[in-house]
């Protein structure tokens, strides 16, 4: 998909394919820019394609070689933009229904009253209908987007950074009630975020993307621990990525590594050879601060040069030879600044993963 002005072009995604599974609650994560609202917006039909198909359902909803294109309304999904683009002139009910006019055949007064004041209901906005659409709180005015989206009973639901605009309480709340509301309605659904913890906690599958391309896609999990690349490791959370290059097979599925650290045992996942350089990657919550002396397995000694007391956890930067090692644990048990102490790496938390 290409942005063209006068002068330029910007090659916004590329060559992307991406397919959800009914029901599904699929999200695309990347850094501002990646192409994520241009995607939905094809999806949408609110851009066009410079090439490909796009199905939803069995129906082909766009297709470039066959010159098909079914208009945005036509296409019967729900979207929730960033902006909410809600209309300021209407009040509540009337911002609800608008979706309903374009059904034909068309609806009843009745009818649409009914189907209103259902949407409103999912979202626990009922009994404000008559509100001025302004007069909302901006929680509410997210949830009054979400039922705009709903009323028409999409096949799909899209939503774009739904919940950037809410303070981080309401956010908090609210991920786990739009993933409760779409399981409900059992909605195919495709998110978009920048934000790892909006990703991590609410999707079946997450897309990381890059400069318009999917780099990886899989489950939560997966991309937390299993990584393809250092782009996604360093994305989806403060990591520890460090160089190594693997000497030898372990028992089993075990390699050791020569790294920036010393000697350490790490997993190895299938595709990788003795001799190979890689990335050593271990999450600051899986590094413990212990008594095990030096030189046993997977420990190395370095000294702290940084804390930050996070309330829930403190953060730890400890200096070891040229590199730090960032390390996450409880604030009853974080030493001080400047103190000496053993770093345990447990080789099932070390994952080796080819360089890029
Ligand atoms: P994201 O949603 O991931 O932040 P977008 O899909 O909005 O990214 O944008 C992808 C790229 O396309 C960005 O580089 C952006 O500047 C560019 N872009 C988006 N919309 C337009 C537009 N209407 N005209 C020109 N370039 C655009
Ligand atoms: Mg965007």
């Amino acid at each position: 998909m290409t942005y063209r002005s006068a002068s330029t072009t910007h090659l916004a995604v590329d060559d992307l394919s991406l397919s959800v599974d009914e029901g599904q609650f699929y999200t695309l994560l990347g850094p501002s820019g990646c192409g994520k609202t241009t995607t939905l917006r094809c999806v949408a039909g609110l851009e066009t394609p410079d090439s490909g198909e796009i199905y939803i359902g069995d129906e082909l909803v766009f297709s470039s070689k066959r010159g098909v294109s079914v208009p945005p309304y036509a296409r019967n999904i729900g979207m929730v933009f960033q902006s909410y683009a809600i209309w300021p002139h209407m009040s509540v009910f009337e911002n609800v229904a608008f979706p309903l006019k374009n059904l034909r055949p068309r609806l009843s007064r009745a009818e649409i009253k009914e189907r209103v004041n259902e949407a409103l209901a999912l979202v626990q906005l009922n009994g404000l209908g008559d509100r001025p659409a302004p007069y909302l709180s901006g929680g509410q005015q997210q949830r009054l987007a979400l039922a705009r989206a709903l009323v028409g009973n999409p096949r799909i639901l899209l939503l774009d950074e739904p919940l950037s605009n809410l303070d981080a309480k309401l956010r908090e709340e609210m991920r786990i009630e739009i993933r409760k509301l779409v399981d409900k309605l059992q909605l195919t659904t495709l998110f978009v975020t920048h934000e790892q913890i909006e990703a991590l906690t609410m999707s079946d599958v997450i897309a990381v993307m890059r400069s318009g391309e999917i780099v990886q896609a899989a489950s939560p999990s997966a991309i937390y621990y299993n990584p393809v690349e250092p782009y996604i490791a360093d994305f989806i959370g403060k990591t520890n990525l460090i160089s190594a290059k693997v000497v030898s097979q372990d028992s089993g599925s075990m390699v050791r590594v020569e790294s920036e650290l010393g000697e350490l045992i790490c997993q190895m996942p299938d595709n990788i050879a003795v001799g190979e350089s890689v990335v050593l990657v271990i999450r600051p919550e899986n590094v413990v601060i212990t008594q095990a002396t030096f030189g046993t397995g997977n420990v190395i000694r370095g000294q702290v040069a940084e804390i930050s007391f996070l309330g829930n956890m403190t953060d730890c930067v400890v200096q070891v030879g040229d590199r730090i090692v960032r390390v996450q644990l409880h604030p009853k048990n974080a030493p001080s600044r400047g103190d000496m102490v053993s770093l345990h790496l447990p080789s099932e938390h070390c994952v080796v993963i080819k360089t890029a």
